[in-house]
């Protein structure tokens, strides 16, 4: 196939050249964040439950993520991932949250009126940091635990306080993410 372009091609993409306009397409802040807290889930090695947050302040920029997982150095194959009714054998003990970890991964940066995308509606624990580091909003995707104990407690103790929570509904079903389109 021939790649010599006529004078008229030419002035035909010169006519059409550069575009001028913006895409369409692009995504949107808040899908944008939640498909981040989604990809950090990935990371968990949770069998059962992948969780992930991120935070983001209020010039749009991300200032930490987290995904639910154990301690710093606390091996992953050593501490157990199962639930168990032997408290020392059960996840529960040894796991950290994913908003507990983004909290704590912020770099020292001040998290007062930010916002928390996060998978997973926090539990009472989360709350109590998400309060107490002064996060104003949370975007939350499921709820699916709500009726348990700790998640009503975790909503008594933000409503109280007025932090905002908001179950998002993305403005698309999935992104793609596909490492070959470069
Ligand atoms: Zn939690």
């Amino acid at each position: 196939m021939s790649e010599e372009v006529t004078a008229q091609d030419h002035n035909t993409v010169q006519q059409e050249s550069p575009v001028s306009h913006k895409r369409k397409d692009y995504l949107p802040w808040d899908d944008y964040f939640m498909a981040t807290a989604l990809l950090s889930a990935e990371r968990s090695k949770d069998p059962v439950t992948q969780v992930g947050a991120c935070i983001v302040d209020s010039q749009n920029r991300i200032v930490s993520i987290g995904y639910n997982g154990f301690p710093r150095n606390c091996s992953d194959d050593e501490f157990p991932w199962t639930k168990s009714k032997v408290f020392l054998e059960d996840k529960k003990m040894y796991v950290v949250h994913a908003e507990a970890n983004a909290i704590l991964n912020n770099n020292g940066l001040n998290l007062t009126g930010t916002r928390l995308y996060t998978t997973l509606f926090p539990c009472n624990e989360c709350a109590k940091l998400i309060i107490q580091v002064g996060i104003s909003h949370i975007l939350y995707l499921s709820d699916k635990y709500g009726a348990k104990p700790k998640y009503q407690a975790s909503r008594r103790m933000l409503d109280a306080v007025g932090v905002t929570c908001t179950q998002y509904r993305p403005q698309r079903n999935n992104i793609v993410i596909d490492f070959k389109k470069i």
